[in-house]
């Protein structure tokens, strides 16, 4: 079934988590997730889905691309960036195919991945965005650590931080690892989940773990002079908690 995948939504949004933050893209939420981080806020994609073809999905991102034309402009122009995300892209083999296609179309194409999965096979082109998950997340175990050395100065690993603990392990971190000469690091501190939010299929968070404000969380990088880029769930501050498609 690699020339299909299950689709929760695809959408034009703004990207909200990465480098490219600020800039309009199309999103391909993918059904399915191996991991129940505490601070979830997508638990509806673990299962909501409908299975479409390659060539589907394909022709709904190219007409989502081409509606988002400048209106000063002449010529047909077509939005070039592109964010695979979920759930987990990688647990469906279609991934792969899709995004190699759509790579072949142009596209920038970005993949937010979890980092429990091997991201070797991924299309060279492709903009790994991939999550180092720290103690809060109840997931800290499932990092596949074999991934650091594939990934390249195009890619980016994400820490999402909630709590002192989580600050001090992603720390920790990206000096053993010496993670700074890899790829950009990104700093991403969570807004807690509201109670509506918090599915009960979630891991709880760890016991011991000291919730970190985002002023604090400044002042730390600021003060250890971390080689970082701070970040903030840019989807939760423009629009409402539980808004899906954006
Ligand atoms: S990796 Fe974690 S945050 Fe991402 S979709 Fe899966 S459970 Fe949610």
């Amino acid at each position: 079934m690699s020339e299909s995948l299950v689709v929760n939504e695809i959408y034009l949004s703004l990207q909200g988590e990465s480098t490219f933050a600020g800039l309009p893209c199309v999103f391909i939420r993918l059904t399915a997730c191996n991991l129940r981080c505490s601070y979830c806020d997508t638990a509806y994609a673990f299962t909501e889905g409908k299975r479409r073809t390659l060539d589907e999905i394909a022709a709904e991102v190219e007409r989502a691309a081409f509606n988002f034309q400048p209106s000063t402009s002449l010529a047909p122009q077509r939005l070039p960036l592109v964010e695979l995300t979920g759930g987990e892209p990688l647990l469906q083999p279609g991934s792969l195919p899709l995004m190699q296609r759509l790579c072949d179309a142009g596209f920038t194409v970005l993949l937010e991945t979890s980092g429990a999965l091997d991201i070797a096979p991924v299309d060279a082109r492709v903009r790994r965005i991939m999550d180092l998950k720290c103690p809060s997340s109840g997931e800290a175990a499932r990092n596949r650590w074999e991934n650091l050395p594939h990934l390249k100065a195009t890619d980016e690993i994400k820490f999402v931080i909630g709590t002192v603990q989580d600050y001090e392990w992603a720390k920790e971190q990206i000096t053993r690892h010496n993670l700074g000469a890899l790829c950009p690091l990104l700093l991403s501190w969570v807004t807690p989940l509201e109670p509506h939010q918090q599915d009960k299929v979630l891991k709880p968070v760890p016991a011991g773990q000291t919730p970190i404000k985002r002023l604090d969380l400044v002042e730390r990088i600021i003060a250890d002079a971390l080689p970082v880029r701070f970040q903030l769930q840019m989807h939760k501050i423009v629009w409402a908690p539980d808004q899906r498609g954006v």
